[in-house]
């Protein structure tokens, strides 16, 4: 049997092998992105509660009601938007899957969609399955900031939608007021759909405001707003997410995650319902949470090698290594994880074709102290 494949360029995540390698090479894993801490006490509870009251067969498809009503009530609170969660709202099984629904359910074959170049794996290989193209758009370095004039001469009457990610994987960017205005003007009198990967809104610093989609009057009518509640509350393996939409982008949403999943993880929904319920604070303590972290690995890493970009969102610290060696980032980031004990993620597997004079690492700062001590301690003898 021949089999042709849909996806000719794409081989195993990079995540996946390198967290594979991490445990082959009993590694300190700084590699995928995932705490290595446990999820609140309370909402561990209410999952193990939710099981033994029979939350255990399926749920609506569009997600637990009680859940969706949390899920209007938090970005009314936050972003000012009120939105219906009877219809707006829909839980989905993790970001990805929502991700991958939003583009299913709106890029046809012949359509052409921008992302930013470095961009998270999973927008360009769902955008392909469509038969659509991914037009690129490199970000500048090292600020990895949105060029707008590029996007103006990039956009074409076959443009159906425009990917944007803030805080931004791999490079922690966040989007600007200004930017969400330039945003909205490109966009203006077109039929271009935004889809905004939010899942790292509760991880901006140094006093920042994440400037979501939803906070955005004529934007917010054009656009899926996607998050993660793995990524807010330390549970990335429960995946469950969501996605906000105006009414005729949910319809069309609804058809295609009724079918892909038709619902996610029940006992999940209910634990998350009581959780948001009953701890709204917990969203508005990360940001000093993680900025601790951020501030306590750049102290650590201080002595070492290496050049540490800035981090104004996210949990990912990218450094530049070309002070201890001038190779690949694939070579030099296998190196590191055989020779010097710690996994990272190289950033070419986010481009297209990645600048020769990239030198450059993801570092991932979820993680216990003790995690960052022993990395930082390998990586200072480089
Ligand atoms: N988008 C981005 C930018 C991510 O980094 C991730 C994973 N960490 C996802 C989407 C997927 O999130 P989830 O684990 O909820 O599927
Ligand atoms: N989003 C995580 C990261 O960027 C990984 C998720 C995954 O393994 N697919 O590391």
């Amino acid at each position: 049997m021949r089999i042709e494949t849909k996806l000719p360029k794409v081989s195993t995540s990079i995540f996946t092998v390198m967290s594979q390698l991490a445990v082959k090479y009993k590694a300190v894993n700084l590699g995928q992105g995932f705490p290595d801490y446990d999820p609140p006490q309370a909402l561990c509870e209410g999952l193990t509660r939710a099981m033994a009251r029979g939350c255990n067969q399926y749920a609506p498809s569009m997600g637990v009601a009680s859940l969706r009503e949390q899920i209007a009530l938090k970005t009314e609170r936050l972003y000012g938007r009120r939105i219906d969660p009877a219809t707006e709202v829909t839980v989905t099984s993790g970001a990805s899957e929502a991700l991958f629904a939003a583009i299913s359910a709106v890029v046809r074959a012949g359509d052409e969609v921008i992302i930013f170049d470095p961009a998270y794996d999973i927008y360009d290989p769902s955008v392909v399955l469509q038969g659509a193209h991914v037009r690129r758009i490199p970000l500048a370095r090292p600020s990895f900031a949105i060029d707008w004039q590029r996007v103006r001469e990039t956009v074409t009457h076959k443009t159906r939608m425009i990917i944007v990610n803030s805080p931004h994987n791999p490079s922690g960017a966040i989007l600007s007021a200004t930017d969400l205005d330039a945003l909205a003007e490109v966009t203006r009198d077109t039929d271009i759909v935004v889809l905004s990967d939010e899942v790292y809104e509760h991880m901006v610093y140094d006093g920042a405001a994440h400037q979501s989609v939803s906070r955005h009057e004529e934007l917010a009518q054009r656009s899926m707003v996607v998050s993660s509640f793995g990524k807010t509350y330390h549970c990335t393996g429960w995946k469950l997410g969501y996605v906000v939409a105006p009414v005729s982008l949910s319809v069309e949403f609804r058809k295609l995650h009724q079918y892909i999943n038709f619902c996610s993880f029940h006992p999940a929904q209910v634990a998350f319902a009581q959780f948001l319920a009953s701890d709204p604070q917990h969203c508005l303590a990360l940001p000093a949470f993680y900025q601790v972290k951020r501030d306590r690995f750049r102290a650590l890493l201080e002595p070492s090698r290496l050049k540490l970009l800035d981090v104004p969102g996210g949990y990912f610290q990218l450094v530049d290594y070309s002070m201890i060696r001038k190779e690949d980032d694939t070579a030099f980031s296998r190196w590191l994880l055989e020779q010097g004990g710690v996994a990272t993620v190289p950033l070419s597997p986010f481009c297209v074709k990645a600048p020769d004079d990239m030198y450059l690492l993801r570092l991932c700062f979820a993680k216990n102290e003790a995690t960052l001590e022993a990395a930082a301690e390998r990586l200072c003898r480089l």
